[in-house]
């Protein structure tokens, strides 16, 4: 008989801000909040590298400052930043961290969300890989589900109503995750009956 696999654990330690199901890739790309700061929001991005292409060795390439500019034409323009995200949903559902969830990541840039500038001070930042144009995976929209499910439990000041996309908080300047995101499809996976019955029948 096949062995079942171990299902993965959406839990995250708040000592150590991380979410023992996701592979962990440390970032450098992190600092301090500033004092006093509480997690307010969660903001869904869309990355893929090169564009368009997607399970490469890239984004944690990037978010790591080992993205070789020669290795792609794109990749001259982007391999200089010094950028990160806390959680990234690969194509395939897998999740990957790079920045621990109580440390400030540098996903928002110049940006504002309910009159309050400096998103990053008071963010998560999760990347889906992907594009502004071709539609997400299922696994991608109940990974981010189980995830934002994950943070509110263990950040009380989180929660499903405070999410945004990237071009909600930094419009004109960013267009990320784009018209191929379907909210409604995440608020549906996000509502406590369904889960719970899903739950359930996943036992
Ligand atoms: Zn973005």
């Amino acid at each position: 008989m096949a062995k079942r696999k171990p299902r993965p654990r959406f839990t995250i330690d708040r000592a150590s801000g991380l979410l023992a199901a996701a592979r962990q890739v440390p970032s450098p790309n992190h600092n301090d909040r500033p004092a006093g700061a509480t997690l307010d929001l969660i903001v869904v991005h869309n990355i893929s590298l090169p564009p368009g292409e997607f399970g490469g060795p890239w984004i944690d390439a990037l978010f790591t400052n080992q993205l070789n500019p020669r290795a792609h034409p794109y990749f001259t323009s982007v391999a200089p930043l010094q950028v990160s995200a806390h959680l990234l949903i690969r194509r395939d559902g897998e999740l990957v961290q790079y920045v621990p969830f109580h440390r400030r990541a540098w996903h928002a840039g110049a940006s504002s969300w309910q009159g309050r500038e400096n998103c990053n001070d008071f963010s998560v930042g999760i990347e889906l890989e992907g594009t502004d144009d071709g539609a997400y995976t299922t696994a991608q929209y109940r990974r981010l589900a189980v995830a934002i499910r994950a943070l509110c439990r263990t950040y009380p000041t989180l929660a499903p109503e405070r999410l945004a996309g990237h071009s909600d908080i930094a419009p004109g300047r960013k267009t990320d995750p784009g018209p191929s995101f379907d909210w409604d499809r995440l608020r549906r996976w996000l509502k406590p009956r369904r889960y719970n019955r899903r739950r359930k029948g996943a036992a």
